[in-house]
């Protein structure tokens, strides 16, 4: 048996898989992840942009949205690839219990996962937030703001700095969302990561959760991840390449 006949197994003998994926599953889409050659930390340096100091300076919030302002475009023209599109056909196969993801892109629902099994651990890009009020605004209508010239923008209602609806390092995690992926994780008996380097905590904690619990882990993953050595199976590849195997294999 290959690793894609091992996946394919262990996933159909599976009643509760959850799918935990990271900025990896997204660069096929044409969004780059954070740590890779050419990643967005080789452009910004991540310590400039800690939560506290956003809302401590003006400035520091003009970079952010100048950041944000040149990924936008990318987001929306990116498309979901079939490694999106095959964890939506689990879940019309029965497979899928939900996916928790780190990404902010929304691919995962507009490849058609249902919106009450995603989980987005990190919030998303596609709305923007009033930090004081919680007024949600379009992302778009606020992009089309800054590039008027309105570089750090306020709340219309109450005034309050407005930030993209993601979580930004020391920022709180969601609590619900939190705790419905540890949740999930602990009770499922297949874990498939997917482009995760599994180095951001807490959701770095979720494969360990579920491996506590009982469950086979898969990790599949370009680069080597702290958590490999309790992995039952490690696949080493692209993951939309991976997947539409997988796939071919789960169908027959
Ligand atoms: P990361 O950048 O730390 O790691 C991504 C991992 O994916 C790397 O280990 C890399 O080897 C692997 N990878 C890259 N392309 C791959 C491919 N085609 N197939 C398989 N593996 C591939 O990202 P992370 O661990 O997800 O976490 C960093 C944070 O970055 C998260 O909080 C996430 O929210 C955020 N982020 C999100 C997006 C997005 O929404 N698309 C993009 C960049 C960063």
């Amino acid at each position: 048996m290959d690793v894609f006949d091992q996946a394919a197994s262990l996933i159909n003998n599976s009643e509760k898989l959850v799918v935990f994926t990271g900025a990896g599953i997204s660069t096929e889409s044409g969004i780059s992840d954070f740590r890779s050659p050419g990643g967005l930390w080789e452009k910004y340096d991540p310590s400039e942009f800690m939560f506290d100091k956003f809302l401590a300076s003006e400035e520091t919030r003009k970079r952010y949205w100048e950041m944000n302002q040149s990924l936008w475009p990318t987001i929306v023209e990116a498309q979901p690839n079939t490694a999106h599109i095959a964890i939506a056909e689990l879940d019309q196969m029965g497979k899928l219990d939900c996916v928790i993801t780190q990404n902010i892109d929304g691919l995962h629902q507009r490849a058609g996962a249902p919106d009450e099994k995603v989980i987005e651990l990190h919030g998303t890009t596609l709305w923007v937030l009033c930090l004081n009020c919680a007024k949600r605004y379009p992302r778009q209508e606020i992009h089309d703001r800054v590039e008027a010239g309105n570089k750090a923008p306020y709340c219309d209602d109450c005034g309050g700095i407005l930030k993209p609806a993601t979580i930004s390092f020391g920022q709180a995690m969601p609590e619900r969302e939190t705790r419905e992926a540890e949740n999930r994780s602990a009770k499922c008996d297949v874990f498939l990561v997917i482009g995760s380097s599994l180095v951001v905590y807490p959701a770095a904690q979720m494969p360990v959760l579920a491996k506590r619990g009982g469950a086979k882990l898969i990790i599949l993953n370009m680069t080597p991840t702290p958590h490999d050595d309790y992995a039952d199976l490690i696949i080493r590849e692209k993951a939309g390449e991976t997947m539409v195997q997988i796939m071919e294999r789960l169908k027959v």
